[in-house]
């Protein structure tokens, strides 16, 4: 039997896709269930393929096959091609297995040569069309097919014009066409030797023959290889019959969504021109009218279309977004795919269509992109607003804002509390700064990448925040900052959008988040599927509320060190700090102790019946001391003053700084480290988690404390600690009179700590993964370096795809972290497992951690609704028990 190398399209289905390429098996399909569909028929890969093997000749076979579909074509349309009175016209498109923008332009009207053109003038009654009809087909065909190079076409069609003196293409007449046309074949003739083939059937087989070669243009090789699509796919050819939507006014030609792709709306959304072909709707030259206005114009056509789009829906159970033409009060689709929406229209098309029937809650929930969401928890930039930005940073921490630039923190802070909105421009933060943070908009920075400080601090807050964004030269002494040539004073307003990483000069308009009931509904769904438990990182009351309304359950972390910066606290650390003896410690401590002890029952207060991990005291010490060219300046000028005591104590602090700065601090002293060589600091954290769970729970409220040791890469470090914690425990309930339950266990984000889980796991009841430190350390990088200078690097070579301190590295990261949790389950087979390093909300590495096991996330308050539907999707695509 022969083979077959070409298929009608009513031969075609959507499933083979690999023999006739995606275009042709869509058209096929939209066929199948009916719709009004320009006939044709499709040359398949495999047909190109043969092209190639028979040392790029189409063979006799493949030839006659062809002929064979078009004379059916003929028969079906009642027409013929390159007929003198009612000629049949086709396009011509090449459709690869995978969409291939390298590929292929198209060639349309062909089947036009000196006498068909007549024969379209007299039937259509429009001189003018038929013409130009003719001129574009020798254009794109003589481009495309026979490689005149275009401008040389353009240039004759500027001629005539000047000739005539117009100026647009819609002012020549069909004189000044054919003149064009003249012109036209000259310029073919001229350039490639030949004349310009009258023949149809000789242009349709040059027309094919031109889509398999383009299949190894060079644009197509590179985009192949770029894009790992393999070399011997081979590329369709769809021959089409075509539809005029320029053919008077019952014509016509638009796109169309089946709802509305922004709001979700289901109303048909979309636009056409009457008289128009699909080029003049991209154009831009007319304005299209909107698709309501259809139903007065064509009542007839209107009422098909609603149909058509019904009857798509159906099928592809999904919004549609559909090109289309009218010609002669007559509907043809052209072409339907899944339409591309917004978030807010793909959370209300996915609920509104399991309401239909259409599709169930499971699907529904699969069909919500989940990092998508977080444009719908923050205010955003009005895409409407078409603003400019005027640089490109790190986008640091999602939402928008404006406000008044302020340098500096107290500045900041003042401004704030006086109820005006300020921006606060840095070139970094540091935890100084976090009082000037609280109260402005948002922050941008010029250095810095998605995990410094600025960036974990505003994402904790919920604030926008631009890191990294070097355009950006601030001088704080002129209190000014610079990009490109504008120059941007203290006081101007800016506008910063931390979604995008963009900076604008000036105010811009912004849309205000709302949480729809379709929001809710998908999550309600989403946590009816998901295995994985969601908490939220929060070191305030304020936050813990906040996660809690977002649907968090627990806390994951809180990072007792965001405690200790606040304003009030400061100088008290400091003293302890500069203690140059244990009791003088210990006193300072005293004082920290109620003010701790109280943050923990606001907290546990608000998280009442959930657990919450508090981690005990993580960074360096020296990052809560002043800056050391800071100091060396302000001792400098109390030296000028002769201010003497000022001056000693200055001097005393900036020996000690000098004597606490390391070389690398991340490696440095902190973690358990410092809870290990200053055991008093933890002893008093542990009595002001303990004392408030005691005090709570003599209220009736139920405090679950998870104590974390952080930076634990040995068993003996965290052996030690829970001593001293257990040994603290024992006091506080002795003082209080009464018992609590709780937890002690650790941060796993070391390499050595995941290589020795299960020794370690002897004295955990819990592990969390801090996925920050764990990168870090597992590519030894250093996070805020690398995020400015190495990664970007990385990213354009293509050496890493994603940032991992974005991504969870599933390969490298996420096998110590399978590890940790087997061998930590075997050692303990009740070991509660999480992850809060910033990975905990992004959904990639959510669906990793819900394949290996793990029991919860956590991540920022505002994150924590994309995470429950990530980990829906990951239990729907990977169930577990
Ligand atoms: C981590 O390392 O992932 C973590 C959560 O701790 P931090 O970011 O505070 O170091
Ligand atoms: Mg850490």
């Amino acid at each position: 039997m022969t083979k077959k190398y070409v298929y009608s399209f009513r031969e075609g289905n959507a499933s083979m896709r690999s023999l006739l390429g995606g275009k042709g098996a869509n058209l096929a399909e939209m066929v199948n269930i009916g719709l009004p569909v320009p006939m044709g028929f499709t040359v398949t890969t495999e047909a190109c393929l043969k092209y190639y093997q028979e040392g790029e000749k189409i063979s006799e076979e493949i030839l006659s096959q062809i002929f064979e579909a078009l004379e059916n074509l003929e028969k079906e349309m009642g027409k013929k091609l390159g007929d003198t009175e009612d000629p049949l016209l086709v396009s011509v498109r090449s459709g690869a297995v995978i969409s291939m923008p390298g590929m292929m332009d198209t060639i349309l009207n062909l089947g036009l040569n000196d006498e068909s053109v007549k024969g379209l003038a007299a039937k259509t009654g429009n001189d003018r069309f038929a013409y130009d009809s003719y001129r574009r087909f020798i254009q794109m065909f003589g481009n495309v097919v026979m490689e005149v190079e275009h401008n040389r076409f353009e240039a004759i069609i500027e001629s005539v014009k000047e000739k005539k003196n117009i100026t647009l293409d819609t002012e020549m007449d069909a004189e000044g066409w054919q003149e064009v046309i003249k012109h036209f074949k000259e310029k073919v003739k001229e350039e490639t030797g030949r004349e310009f083939p009258q023949d149809p059937k000789e242009q349709l087989l040059m027309a094919v023959e031109a889509v398999f070669k383009s299949w190894n243009n060079q644009r197509a090789k590179v985009y192949r290889r770029i894009n790992k699509i393999p070399d011997d796919l081979g590329t369709a050819v769809n021959v089409q019959t075509m539809v005029f939507g320029n053919k008077g006014n019952d014509s016509g030609t638009g796109v169309a969504f089946t709802r509305n792709p922004s709001t979700g709306e289901n109303k048909i959304y979309g636009e056409f021109l009457l008289n128009a072909q699909g080029e003049d709707v991209v154009a831009g030259i007319r304005t299209p009218q909107s698709i309501d206005q259809l139903k007065e114009v064509m009542p007839d056509v209107y009422e098909q279309f609603i149909n058509v789009s019904n009857l798509l829906e159906k099928h592809y159970k999904d919004m549609q977004d559909i090109e289309f033409t009218i010609e002669n009060g007559k509907l043809y689709l052209l072409q339907t795919r899944n339409g591309k929406r917004t978030a807010q229209s793909a959370v209300k098309i996915a609920v509104d269509l399991v309401e239909e029937g259409l599709i169930d809650k499971k699907e529904a929930v699969l069909r919500v992109p989940a990092d998508q969401l977080e444009s719908l928890l923050h205010r955003r930039i009005d895409p409407a607003a078409k603003a400019e930005a005027a640089a490109k940073g790190l986008p640091a921490s999602p939402g928008a804002a404006s406000g008044m630039v302020v340098f500096d923190p107290d500045e900041a802070e003042a401004m704030g509390k006086e109820g005006q909105k300020v921006i606060l421009v840095r070139t970094e933060t540091t935890p100084d700064d976090i009082h000037g943070i609280v109260l402005a908009q948002g922050v941008l920075t010029s250095r810095g990448g998605m995990t410094s400080h600025a960036a974990v601090v505003a994402r904790g807050m919920g604030k926008p925040c631009v890191s990294g964004c070097e355009a950006v030269r601030i001088d704080y002494e002129k209190e000014e900052f610079q990009v490109g040539n504008t120059v941007v004073k203290k006081g101007d307003i800016i506008s910063i959008d931390g979604s995008t990483g963009q900076v604008f000069i000036g105010e811009v308009p912004m849309i205000d988040p709302e949480l729809s009931n379709e929001f809710n509904e998908i999550l309600k769904w989403a946590d009816e599927v998901r295995v994985l438990k969601v908490r939220a990182n929060a070191d305030t009351p304020h936050d813990a509320k906040l996660a809690r309304e977002f649907g968090a359950e627990g806390i994951g972390l809180c990072r007792t060190e965001h405690m200790f910066m606040a304003q009030d606290r400061l100088p008290i650390v400091q003293q302890m700090i500069m203690s140059e003896t244990k009791e003088e410690r210990e006193e300072a401590l005293a004082k920290l102790l109620p003010i701790q002890q109280g943050d923990f029952e606001g907290i546990f207060e608000a998280m009442s019946g959930l657990p919450v991990t508090v981690r005990l005291l993580d960074p360096p010490l020296h990052e809560f001391l002043p800056n050391a060219e800071e100091l060396i300046v302000e001792i400098e000028r109390l030296k000028s003053q002769s201010a003497s005591e000022e001056l000693a104590a200055k001097q005393e602090m900036l020996k000690k700084v000098r004597a606490l700065s390391e070389m690398n601090p991340m490696l440095g002293l902190r973690g358990c480290r410092l809870g290990l060589l200053y055991p008093e600091i933890y002893e008093m954290q542990v009595k002001a988690i303990l004392k408030a769970a005691c005090t709570l729970a003599k209220r009736g409220i139920k405090a679950i404390p998870e104590i974390e040791i952080p930076l634990v890469g040995h068993e003996l470090e965290l052996k030690t600690l829970r001593e001293i914690v257990e040994k603290t425990a024992e006091k506080v309930f002795k003082e209080e009179g009464i018992r609590v339950e709780y937890f002690i266990g650790t941060m796993i984000e070391l390499p050595r700590a995941c290589l020795t889980a299960d020794d370690i796991a002897k004295s955990a009841d819990f592990f969390s993964f801090g996925t920050n430190d764990l990168t870090q350390t597992t590519f030894g990088f250093s996070r805020d370096d690398a995020e400015g200078k190495i990664l970007p690097h990385y990213l354009e070579q293509k050496i890493l795809t994603d940032s991992p301190f974005i991504v969870l590295d599933r390969k490298g990261v996420g096998s110590l972290m399978k590890m940790a949790v087997e061998k930590g389950r075997q050692e303990k087979a009740d070991l509660v497992v999480g992850i809060c390093g910033e990975h905990g909300g992004e959904p990639n590495s959510v669906e990793f951690c819900h394949m290996i096991n793990l029991d919860f996330v956590s991540c920022s308050p505002y994150r924590v609704p994309i995470a429950r539907l990530a980990a829906a999707q990951a239990q729907i695509k990977h169930p577990r028990n």
